[in-house]
């Protein structure tokens, strides 16, 4: 018994020790905990101790914002810019992991969410709490994740203007930005995108399948790179890698609605 009592006493105290452990912590895995714990390395409070937030980048003060593609949404995979910002996207949904959105938090970075809307059917709540945080942002990923170019322009449109409807309804802004499931597109979806309202097509061109970034081109982050992730569970491990990562490259993370505003 008298062991039993210690360890439980144990994990009290360890949950004591970490900030805000009660609510949000509390139903992790072990492994979740670890993550939260190695995210508390990333609060950079001895950099900036005013926000503790070094990391993500200020609000451009100029931006060029990209020109239509023949009147069409343009179709983007990183953003012109000569700034040392990345930005990072995170895809799906169907994740609502509580340490996801500790880390977010801690070390402050704005993360542009592509959501399925079919994803995100159980994690609504989860998905808005973090919207409402500085620098959030939901964007539309499509009803159910088609491959879009095997779909009519009637029926793209009918994935990108449900969501965009719903998402209007849902969180009170309508979505700006579309990102093609698989990154696939035509002109179909172009012109079904315009009609949704949609300014921009996102792809990416670095992304995060697992523990490490992965370049479509050379070997480190070039200013205006845009990472792909996605909303897993195993995210919070993941994603404490590759903000050290950023970090180590000397970038920070932007707001991509900054540098893609709605027109
Ligand atoms: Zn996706």
């Amino acid at each position: 018994m008298g062991r039993r009592y210690q360890a439980l006493a144990l994990a009290l105290g360890l949950c004591v020790g970490l900030t805000g452990c009660g609510a949000s912590v509390s139903g992790l895995s072990p492994v979740d905990t670890e993550a939260v714990i190695a995210a508390q390395d990333l609060s950079p409070e001895h950099e900036n101790p005013s926000t503790g937030k070094s990391l993500r980048s200020n609000a451009p003060t100029h931006v060029q914002v990209p020109a239509r593609q023949n009147g069409l949404p343009p179709i983007l995979s990183s953003i012109r810019t000569n700034d040392k910002v990345v930005f990072l996207t995170v895809d799906d949904g169907y994740s609502s992991n509580p340490a996801t959105a500790t880390i977010l938090e801690r070390v402050g970075v704005p993360v542009t969410s592509f959501l399925t809307q079919a994803a995100i059917t159980e994690n609504r709540e989860y998905f808005r709490t973090i919207s409402e945080s500085d620098g959030q942002a939901i964007q539309n990923h499509s009803v159910s994740h088609p491959h879009m170019p095997a779909l009519s322009q009637a029926a793209q449109e009918a994935q990108i203007c449900t969501t965009s409807k719903d998402f209007k309804e849902w969180t009170g802004t309508r979505p700006w930005m579309f990102r093609p499931p698989y990154g696939a597109s035509n002109d179909a979806t172009q012109r079904a995108a315009k009609a949704c309202g949609i300014d921009y097509l996102v792809n990416w061109s670095v992304s995060l399948p697992a523990g490490h970034l992965r370049y479509q081109k050379g070997d480190k982050l070039k200013p205006g790179d845009i990472i792909l992730t996605h909303w897993r569970d195993d995210l919070p491990r993941h994603l404490k890698r590759a903000l050290r990562d950023v970090r180590r490259q000397g970038f920070k993370i932007g707001a991509l609605q900054d540098y893609l505003p709605a027109k």
